[in-house]
């Protein structure tokens, strides 16, 4: 029997989540968060509408359980429980009858794409639609419809999922993901559950830094998570919002709005060394989370790391981005990616040569001896030569690994052996 790679189980949870009809709010979010329960001890949060967050304020909790329109003779044209999308997000309830004209004022549809279902929502203006497929849209015939949802917008809360893993240091690496998108597999199931297998992963390790996983819902959920956690932020020195990882896209990495950043330097270097193809973009105001943790009174060092980049490709926002447009094997490759980013994170620090008055004797160390069992003896020895040359406590390992092209794997291992001898030290 073949084992069951990475990409198979993550993909078998975007499966299992994609038929919820998830919101900002509301039970979608809850049911979702519970099955991501199933894989890591998640912390479920429940903010109630009303909190005030920053120039926000926790919105309404909306929930619906049935949403259709009917034609004159009664017939079902559009159904809710026939896919997620048919529903405007945080429709109103509503029950009336009415005229073609007045009914097509509330109906979206993308003319281009004329046999997909757009995404649609009204999160802030309190309003009632469907979303529909063109191509339907004009077989609609003049005549009396009768259109039914039954939702309901009222005080409740606003449910987030946080997962902190400590590690032997309180610096650490925020991983979020937004939760507040239905039926749609790449925008973000692909996200939510990639870094559901790297918490698992990092959960069964002992790691230099802490890890704090996020599942909120977009814009909302991260504004409010930084309102009620300011005191939290001071630690987060590294972070990736996570999006769009299940297409076939070539990478885009986002840099975070310092653009200089270590995760920015470790991003771009493993993709890099990826052999795959990717993009590199400078910080932008528009997009994910990222745009609340680089806001200016955080700026924190947070990027963005999807495939694809959102609103790029076809599918985006539509009835298209469904299970078929994601595959095993590319969330298999971008778990790889966030995994090397994590493995160079971990092992890149500033070292300080603690020998720096000309070069060490390595011969009496037996670092000639030791250096032996690598297959590339003269490299490795080449590798310790910058090691030591640079490490004057300005350079990480990783701006080593980069300035001499070897790579960082055998600049790191380096730089273990030189601090087993008393020749180094991070600072
Ligand atoms: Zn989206």
């Amino acid at each position: 029997m073949k084992p069951i790679g990475i990409g198979k189980k993550i993909y078998d949870l975007c499966e299992n989540l994609y038929p919820i009809c998830r919101s900002i709010t509301g039970e979608g979010v809850r049911q979702t968060l519970s099955i991501l329960q199933e894989h890591i001890s998640l912390e479920i949060h429940e903010i109630p509408s009303g909190t005030e967050v920053f120039d926000w304020t926790v919105p309404k909790e909306w929930n619906i359980k049935e949403a259709w329109i009917k034609d004159d003779k009664g017939t079902t044209i559009v159904d809710f429980k026939h896919h997620n999308l048919h529903i405007l997000s945080y429709s109103i309830p509503i029950h009336k009858k009415m005229s073609l004209v007045e009914l097509k004022k509330h109906l979206h549809t993308l003319p281009a794409q004329p046999n997909l279902i757009p995404y649609r929502t009204s999160y802030y203006q309190e309003n009632w639609g469907f979303c529909l497929a063109h191509e339907q849209y004009e077989t609609l015939k003049e005549g009396t419809y009768e259109v039914f949802i039954d939702a309901s917008l009222e005080s409740g809360h606003l449910t987030y999922g946080e997962y902190f893993i400590p590690g032997k240091t309180k610096e650490e690496v925020l991983f979020s993901a937004h939760i507040c998108h239905p039926s749609l597999a790449n925008d973000n199931l692909s996200g939510i559950c990639i870094l559901i297998y790297l918490a698992q992963y990092l959960s069964e390790r002992d790691n230099r830094y802490s890890y704090r996983f996020l599942f909120a819902p977009g814009t909302i959920g991260s504004i409010t998570w930084l309102a009620l956690n300011e005191a939290k932020t001071e630690h987060i020195n590294h972070g990736i919002v996570a999006s769009l990882l299940g297409d076939g896209g070539a990478f885009t990495y986002k840099k975070s709005r310092q653009e200089t950043a270590e995760i920015d330097q470790v991003a771009a270097y493993v993709l890099k060394n990826s052999g795959l193809p990717y993009l590199l973009k400078d910080y932008f105001p528009y997009g994910y989370d990222e745009r609340q943790f680089c806001s200016p009174g955080f700026n924190l060092p947070v990027g963005n790391l999807s495939r694809s980049q959102f609103g790029s490709f076809p599918e985006y926002h539509t009835s298209a981005d469904n299970l078929k447009f994601i595959r095993p094997d590319y969330l298999a490759e971008s778990y790889e990616v966030y995994l090397q980013i994590i493995k160079v994170l971990e092992a890149n620090y500033r070292p300080v040569n603690l020998n720096p008055k000309c070069e060490p004797q390595l011969g009496i160390r037996g670092l000639y001896k030791a250096v032996g069992g690598y297959k590339d003896q003269q490299s490795m020895h080449i590798a310790m030569l910058w090691v030591l040359n640079y490490s004057d406590g300005s350079r990480s390992l990783l701006e080593i690994a980069e300035k001499s092209a070897i790579p960082f794997d055998i600049i790191s291992k380096t730089a273990k052996l030189l601090e087993d001898h008393q020749l180094l030290s991070s600072v």
